[in-house]
């Protein structure tokens, strides 16, 4: 069984790029349809940060009340603990802008919010459960895909398809298109242990010999990755819980005594990185961006921002070339050009941090004592007004990109 429908851009994947760029484009008058191969947002942890250039952002598309109204946790200031001590790294309030901090917000309310605003555009269809199968072709350019939905396949022609369907894209491999992988050497391991009174607030990161792992404040608990060496998962398994428990407590002592945390390695889920990027972000007829394009690391968690950009920027080209029929790879590679550089400039800064932070402390062998602060630790401890430096380049991002005027309520 085969059902055929025809739309004015096809967008694979219901991620934060695919749902911005679905909403953006249907608010410019574009036959827009969304298809996601799940039937909800509740997926893999894949970070719940919204940066103060995307609440900025939603409050030029009107959604900035609707975000506030969700439960979230503002952070101001992140910190770093080592050894010797508790630095404060990056202090959000220092920023310029109207949000001076990053929300922490469940991803699957974010995504609901920007479907809801979608319904109410009259070109916005979203189809849940739809799973990308394949591309259709003709004369060599993309002119539509293939999914399967409820044990059916359906055809959906299109002058554009927008591959959002992160890192393992599908639709990216269809169309020949291998990004270049720069290697990260490691994955974490997200769990969840109980807040007591007195523990610290906001965002902490903790650099100890051999241990590096990440506190999330979420009130009554902390959400917590623990960085480790690429595929040692299954030794550390094999080690046992109590090990691992042992492990934390080590590097936290305040986190010992609070009840039983983790009780096995069923509470714990193990989440693989990539860290790669296309060369080429678009064939005829197709374009690939967020994740898609450029898989991102969880260091500095600012993937999400930068599959939002990407989406504006896309939504800005290519709203008034769709709606004129003159979508080509020109089109596309302008896009391309617009995001190549805050894309390179974050990875990079990803990549000396996987180089110089990540490795050594994931790396038995290499692991050095005791961990002491970094001469920049110590300049933005001494001059605290630095501290917005880095608070603008993870909370704002490179180049951040502002809602095109047919998107503004
Ligand atoms: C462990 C980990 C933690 C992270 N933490 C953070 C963080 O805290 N903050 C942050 O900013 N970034 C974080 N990141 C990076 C961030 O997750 C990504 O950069 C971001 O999600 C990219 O968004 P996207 O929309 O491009 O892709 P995704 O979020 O991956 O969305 C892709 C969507 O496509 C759908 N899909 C896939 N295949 C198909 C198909 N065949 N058909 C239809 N739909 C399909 C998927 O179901 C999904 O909904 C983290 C990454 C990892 C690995």
């Amino acid at each position: 069984m085969m059902t055929s429908a025809r739309t004015g851009c096809c967008i694979v994947g219901g991620g934060p790029a695919g749902m911005m760029l679905g909403l953006l484009l249907a608010r410019g008058g574009v036959e827009t349809t969304v298809l996601e191969k799940h039937g909800d947002f509740l997926r893999d942890f894949r970070g719940d940060t919204v940066h103060a250039s995307t609440l900025t952002l939603l409050d030029e598309l009107g959604l900035g009340q609707k975000l506030a109204s969700l439960p979230a946790r503002w952070v101001e200031r992140a910190s770093v603990e080592l050894d010797s001590g508790r630095y404060d790294v990056a202090d959000m309030t220092r920023i310029p802008g109207p949000h001076k901090h990053i929300a922490f917000v469940p991803q699957w309310d974010f995504l609901d919010v920007l479907a809801e605003a979608g319904e109410c555009e009259p070109h916005y269809s979203l189809i849940m459960n739809a799973d990308v199968m394949d591309l259709i072709t003709d004369d060599g350019r993309v002119s539509g895909v293939l999914y399967t939905r409820e044990g059916m396949t359906h055809r959906l022609e299109a002058p554009l398809v927008v591959a959002c369907d992160g890192r393992t894209s599908v639709v990216r491999k269809r169309a020949g298109l291998r990004p270049y992988t720069f290697g990260a050497p490691m994955d974490v391991l997200w769990f969840r242990l109980p807040r007591l009174a007195g523990d610290p607030e906001g965002g902490l990161g903790r650099v100890s010999r051999k241990l590096l792992m990440i506190l999330i404040d979420r009130g009554d608990y902390f959400q917590v990755g623990v960085v480790i060496k690429k595929d040692s998962y299954e030794s550390l398994r094999n080690a046992g819980i109590e090990s691992f428990r042992q492990r934390l407590v080590d590097a936290l002592p305040w986190l010992d005594g609070r009840g039983e945390m983790l009780s096995s390695f069923d509470d714990v889920r193990l989440l693989t990185v990539v860290l790669s990027r296309l060369q080429r972000w678009y064939v005829d007829g197709l374009l690939c961006i967020g994740d898609a394009a450029h898989a991102m690391s969880p260091v500095g968690g600012v993937g999400i921002n930068l599959a939002i950009q990407d989406a504006v920027a896309a939504a800005r080209v290519l709203v008034p070339a769709l709606r004129t029929g003159s979508v080509t790879t020109e089109t596309l590679r302008r896009i391309q050009r617009r995001r190549w550089l805050p894309t390179v400039i974050t990875q990079t800064f990803q990549r000396i941090a996987h180089r110089f932070v990540v490795a050594s402390r994931v790396d038995a062998n290499a692991a050095t004592e005791p961990t002491s602060p970094p001469s920049v630790m110590k300049l933005l401890q001494r001059f605290p007004v630095l501290q917005g430096i880095p608070a603008a380049f993870i909370a704002i991002g490179a180049l951040p990109e502002h809602a095109p005027e047919f998107a503004r309520r």
